[in-house]
């Protein structure tokens, strides 16, 4: 132990800056391309929402295929307007700040639509699909609502004013999704759905 000690401290001699800066157990090291401040970490988060959404325009119409419920198809189908919207309204911050729109990939989004996927193979067609479908689309707009509330405040924390009335918005048109989704689950479809289980 003690011999391995010392061959270690004579390697790291030859880097004597690394030597000093100790990392803490348990502490990720940042990669060299980590946010400074709270700007970068902002623009990294409207890339990794800006990815997000566009893959929901692909994800949203499998939705509403899969779903036979006329409010839950008007409903999703309501919301990829409203998704198609959000991302020009991202691509108008991305201006404002004078960058490029650039998509990162979120893996948070790209897990919820993978579980959305699969409760589509683990459900019948009908009511039971159809709450299963909205299940996982209040699970996307949870994560949506969260990620927009903390744009909005970071944008207006940074004095960002354009970009914080633009997050704003649509952090509403998710508030609004979600309820809607509320209401065709309680209205109808958990009521059905539950019916089935006696069958
Ligand atoms: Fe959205
Ligand atoms: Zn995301
Ligand atoms: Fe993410
Ligand atoms: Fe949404």
């Amino acid at each position: 132990m003690e011999t391995k000690d010392k061959k270690q401290t004579t390697a790291k001699s030859t880097t004597a800056a690394k030597t000093t800066e100790k990392a803490k157990a348990g502490v990720t090291k940042a990669k060299s391309s980590a946010a400074s401040g709270l700007t970068e970490l902002f623009e990294d988060g409207l890339k990794d929402i800006y990815w997000a959404e566009k893959a929901l325009t692909k994800a949203l119409p499998l939705m509403a295929k899969n779903a036979t419920s006329p409010e839950l198809i008007d409903a999703i189908t309501n919301h990829l307007t409203e998704t198609e919207e959000q991302i020009v309204r991202l691509e108008q911050i991305f201006e404002s700040m004078g960058k490029k729109a650039t998509a990162k990939k979120c893996d948070a989004m790209e897990g919820l639509i993978e579980e959305g996927k699969s409760i589509l193979e683990e459900t019948e067609v009908g009511v039971v699909r159809d709450a299963g479908i909205i299940a996982a689309s209040q699970k996307i707009e949870h994560y949506e609502i969260a990620t927009y509330g903390t744009l909005r405040q970071f944008a207006e924390t940074l004095g960002l004013t354009k970009a914080a009335t633009l997050l704003e918005i649509t952090l509403d048109e998710e508030k609004g999704a979600d309820k809607k989704l509320t209401e065709v689950a309680v209205n109808t479809i958990n009521v059905e759905a539950a019916d089935e289980d006696e069958n």
